[in-house]
């Protein structure tokens, strides 16, 4: 039911109880450009409204009342509203509360490059976009276009008030009710900004308190020169016919060692570096002040070297962990033969099933009859859990009689 029209002579937004009876009220549709013909006599069963002169009222006539309704709304606002702002940015939601506005002009149609926006309105933080939904979200390009150019930009979803009556959606723009959604936050930059300017003072007192805890270490390292060897894991993987078999083996469980002398090497914006002799063994100890790369001069040093890496979390430990460790070549060699023989069992343990779950008919047809006589004889409790199929695989195969007892238990 239409209840706002455009005047024909002023081309502004009329409702029905403003205008004069009947087709005096000089007002059209705006979606189909027929006359209107007020009705505000209407009795209590039915309330004021336009009808069409000479068409029929249509879908597109209520959504373009609606449209006109809502810019009318900015168009006339003294106040506005806007929304809080909330988006994410490196991992951190950056948030303003919403603002109360006078609104100190406002246009309808307002023409920026080559797009029209639905109104636009100055206020005391510039100008901002309004972009009005009814039933098409605002085009890619045009907020491509504010995004890119940093316009202030909103929308207001009104595309749930196509099936409800209009004044309900008034009600909810007066009420700043209707769901909006920023296009480009007025506040964005700022925002950005200031984040940008906390995480750089955030980098360098976590630096600080780095270099603090890894000099701390150092000095109780030189103290005492006792030091714990990281674990070491290896990724082994190897195929055999069309099957990959792949295993994290351990290859070095963590190890306190004593050291016979530990000195400092180097300290750095990057690393802080000590020397650490056993016997005739050297081994390098680096203090990584950054978590995202390996300083070249620590990547090049050679002989064994184990790295602290800072934690994400400031509030979690460092982690150490093995950069080079020629002296456990052999170890890893070993235990990589242990990984591929473990491998072959279990392909063998495989070929043995298949061939068990292939030939079960005809072990059953051999050897029914010497299995009924023997189940006859033997205990009733050891009969509930032997089946026929381990009978076969007893007389027929030991590993598949183990992985049956293994399957059952
Ligand atoms: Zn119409």
């Amino acid at each position: 039911m239409l209840t706002y029209a455009l005047s024909k002579d002023t081309n502004k937004l009329e409702h029905i109880d403003s205008v004069a009876n009947g087709l005096k009220c000089n007002c059209f549709c705006f979606g189909c450009n027929d006359a209107l013909v007020a009705k505000n006599n209407c009795s209590s069963s039915r309330s004021n409204h336009f009808s069409h002169y000479s068409k029929d009222e249509n879908r597109n006539c209520l959504m373009t009342q609606l449209h006109l309704a809502a810019q009318h709304h900015f168009l006339n606002a003294e106040y506005i509203t806007l929304p809080e702002v909330s988006f994410l940015y490196k991992d951190e939601f950056l948030t303003n509360k919403a603002i109360n506005l006078k609104v100190l002009s406002a246009q309808l149609e307002t023409k920026i490059d080559r797009y029209y926006a639905d109104v636009t309105i100055e206020t005391e933080i510039g100008t901002i976009a309004i972009e009005i939904c009814v039933t098409h979200k605002n085009e890619h390009d045009k907020t491509a276009y504010y995004q890119q150019n940093k316009i202030a930009s909103i929308e207001y979803d009104l595309s749930s008030y196509l099936s409800k009556d209009i004044d309900e959606a008034i009600k909810d723009l007066n009420e700043y009710a209707v769901e909006s959604t920023w296009l480009y936050e007025w506040c964005r930059d700022e925002l950005i900004q200031n984040h940008n300017v906390f995480l750089a003072k955030e980098k360098v007192r976590i630096h600080q308190k780095r270099q603090r805890s890894a000099k701390l270490s150092m000095t109780k390292l030189m103290f005492d020169k006792r030091i714990t060897l990281p674990d070491l894991t290896q990724y082994f993987k190897h195929k055999i016919g069309g099957t990959q078999y792949s295993e994290n083996v351990s290859v070095f469980t963590q190890k306190e060692i004593q050291l016979t002398e530990v000195f400092e090497v180097a300290s750095t914006q990057e690393y802080s570096l000590l020397k650490g002799n056993l016997n005739e063994h050297i081994i390098w100890i680096a203090f990584l002040l950054e978590r995202n790369q390996i300083p070249d001069d620590i990547a090049k040093l050679g002989g064994s070297a184990i790295i602290q890496t800072p934690s994400i979390n400031e509030n979690e430990q460092a982690t150490w962990s093995w950069l080079k460790y020629p002296r456990l070549a052999r170890r890893i060699e070993h235990t990589k033969k242990q990984f591929i023989n473990r491998c072959k069992l279990k392909k063998q343990l495989k070929r043995n099933v298949n061939w068990f779950l292939l030939n079960t008919d005809n072990l059953y047809k051999k050897d029914y009859q010497t299995w009924s006589n023997w189940m006859k004889k033997i205990n009733y409790h050891l009969k509930f859990i032997l089946s026929f199929h381990m009978f076969c695989a007893i007389k027929k195969n030991i590993h598949v009689c183990g992985c049956l007892i293994l399957g059952i238990f």
